[in-house]
């Protein structure tokens, strides 16, 4: 018979009852520490004192208005983004699926307000994920994903990641903008180089497309940067965020330049709970720590200890990983074995990691973490890594 909590999830057998940083515990005391963070989504760590107390006092107060109200929490967010980044508007919603569907429809937009209707295509690249909405399904353009769900939402050509030939070839005369993740994260932890993203930005002002960046997973601190595109020194029309911004607060936004801003006027996009007090102000709480002076610095030179400490399994370990790939504290191990078995083998020894495409085990640790559990982490991963030479490698082992 089919589980009450329909099972769409292969899920570990494990519950977590609490947590504490990067550790999560459960009910019969076990602990784990966690470097999936909920699929980089508990950014401030778990149990985190001054997000919990945000958001208790407020649910105390007031959680939800409706967006036909001033919402002063949403006002005061909103504002911290546009002075923290390129942007000089931001639309709230409630995931990331929801941001990247309101972003491609202000790309469309954008053309239509310019007189170009015609111009409706975004291209998208081979490895991306957007979301499992019918449109972001097409926009990721995974078959396994999209498969027995009907027919594929138009609008989306998918081209190679990392290739800018590829990407000018694809450029016609129904073309409005490039949706792409600078660092793609479910794709399997690659980077898009800073000459493609230079490149891309290039090509939209030649063309007159939208650049508009999926920082989902990549954004809001994880590369050491606020949003990951800062490192290739350009700055694009529109971005999406979601995961990490409310520290498990389910909040999204899409943060724009006025010239693609100004096309969503009253009554072309709405959604009933974004941007409501409650989720605004556990956002406002993770950026008091996330903007905090130091801290993304900080997360930055955690994230250059971690990768020395990765980079030193990898070359001890040449049977089971093939590379180290990733920036900051979003990190990722090349498998040579399934990563599955990478990832159940750090599991046993107290690890959370999450997969990824590429047969990659991903490595996204709370911002907050310290030093000692980075330190801790690897020794976990080695004995972890040890345990999957004996246990199954006959032919993985050295
Ligand atoms: C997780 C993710 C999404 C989808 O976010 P949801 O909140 O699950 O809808 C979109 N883009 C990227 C890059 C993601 O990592």
């Amino acid at each position: 018979m089919i589980p009450a909590l329909m099972p769409t999830y292969t899920r570990a057998d494990l519950a977590f009852e609490r947590g504490e940083g990067a550790w999560l515990y459960t009910a019969e005391g076990r602990r784990y520490l966690d470097f999936g963070s909920g699929i980089a989504t508990a950014s401030v760590g778990h149990g985190n004192r001054h997000l919990a107390d945000a958001i208790a006092a407020q649910a105390h107060r007031v959680m939800h208005v409706s967006n036909l109200y001033r919402i002063p929490q949403a006002e005061l967010l909103a504002q911290r983004l546009v002075a923290a980044s390129f942007a000089d508007s931001v639309f709230f919603c409630n995931s990331g699926a929801e941001a990247n569907e309101g972003m491609v429809k202000m790309i469309r937009r954008a053309a239509y307000e310019n007189g170009q209707p015609d111009r409706f295509r975004v291209i998208t690249f081979e490895g991306a994920f957007h979301g499992r909405t019918l449109a972001m399904l097409a926009a990721t353009g995974n078959e396994k994903y999209l498969k027995g769900f009907g027919p594929r939402v138009d609008g989306f050509d998918q081209v190679p990641f990392n290739d800018l030939n590829a990407v000018r070839d694809a450029i016609g005369p129904h073309t409005a903008g490039i949706m792409v993740e600078p660092l793609q994260g479910e794709g399997g932890i690659r980077e898009g180089s800073t000459d493609f993203l230079r490149g891309l930005r290039a090509a939209c002002d030649a063309f007159g497309l939208v650049l508009g960046f999926d920082e989902v997973q990549c954004g809001m601190g994880r590369t050491g940067k606020l949003f990951a595109f800062e490192w290739a020194g350009i700055e694009p029309d529109v971005v999406s965020v979601a995961k990490g911004l409310g520290g498990g607060f389910p909040i999204g936004a899409i943060l724009a330049k006025e010239h693609v801003a100004k096309v969503l006027t009253p009554g072309t996009h709405g959604t009933t709970f974004g941007g409501n007090p409650l989720a605004c102000t556990a956002a406002n709480a993770v950026l008091d720590i996330l903007l905090a002076p130091g801290f993304l610095a900080e997360v930055a030179r955690k994230g250059a200890l971690f990768g020395a400490g990765l980079t030193t399994l990898v070359a001890d370990f040449p049977a089971l990983f093939a590379a180290r790939r990733g920036v900051g504290l979003i990190q990722g191990l090349q498998c040579v074995p399934p990563a599955g078995e990478v990832q159940a083998a750090f599991m046993a020894e107290g690890l959370l990691s999450v997969t990824a495409g590429e047969n990659v085990v991903r490595l996204v640790p709370p911002l907050v973490i310290t030093d000692a559990d980075i330190v801790e982490a690897v020794a976990l991963m080695r004995r972890g890594a040890a345990r999957c030479v004996a246990a199954g490698g006959r032919e993985a082992a050295p």
